[in-house]
């Protein structure tokens, strides 16, 4: 199947989930995860009307974005992992980074942004266990949010994670609704908003919608299999 069939197949699955949990489409940023995925394919997903990327991978996410550099409206998110000695780069070419978890990444950004004039949106990522090793602890979210605050070229969106992988989608359920959870807490514990939960994979993404994602990250289910 081709980069457009299925584009309009996951919209049709994203218009469902909002209906049936009383959202509006545009609530539900449709992010294309596109790490491996060449040029070409991007711009595939271009012309189904897709303006936003996540590339796991600092180098090779700059590659993509200078090739592309003339589609002016493209947002490049950073979904990934990042290590301070990249943060230079990221910083420079990343709209969003989503996976912000833990002092030192901060402090970089931090240095990196104000050196650069920016203020640069993030994501907390939070770890719920063993699948991914990124992400701040659920009992450590609080304090990192906390540091955060105190900086002046950093704001922080909302939160990001990456569930554990389960067969049934709904088993996934009760981790995207800790999300939210732990989101509203910290609304509440220091009076601010924090418009985004980037949750939900080409597997599950309707099962978050149902539970509040503003960002689906979605790679499989749009490019194929990756190579
Ligand atoms: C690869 C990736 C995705 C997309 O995964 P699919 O299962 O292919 O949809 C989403 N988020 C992150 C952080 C990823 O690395």
């Amino acid at each position: 199947m081709s980069v457009k069939e299925n584009c309009q197949k996951i919209e049709e699955r994203i218009l469902k989930a909002c209906q049936r949990s009383g959202r509006k489409r545009e609530e539900v940023v449709l992010l294309a995860a596109s790490k491996t995925q060449p040029v070409e394919k991007i711009l595939q997903a271009y012309y189904c009307g897709i303006r936003y990327f996540g590339e796991n991978r600092v180098q090779e996410g700059i590659e993509k974005i200078e090739a592309l550099k003339d589609y002016k409206d493209i947002h490049w998110h950073l979904i990934g992992g990042l290590q301070t000695n990249k943060v230079k780069y990221a910083v420079k070419y990343f709209e969003m980074i989503h996976s912000i978890d833990r002092e030192e990444l901060v402090d970089e950004i931090e240095k990196r942004a104000s050196k650069m004039n920016k203020i640069q949106e993030g994501l907390i990522e939070v770890n719920f266990g063993e699948e991914s090793k990124y992400g701040v602890k659920e009992e450590n979210l609080k304090k990192l949010f906390e540091y955060i605050l105190t900086k002046e070229h950093i704001k922080i969106l909302g939160l990001m994670a990456i569930p554990p992988y389960f067969e049934n989608p709904e088993d996934v359920r009760p981790f995207f609704r800790k999300l939210r959870q732990l989101k509203e807490d910290l609304e509440k514990d220091f009076n601010v908003k924090l418009p985004h939960l980037s949750m939900g994979m080409s597997h599950d993404f309707e099962v978050a919608i149902e539970e509040g994602a503003t960002i689906v990250r979605i790679g499989t289910a749009l490019f194929g299999e990756r190579i």
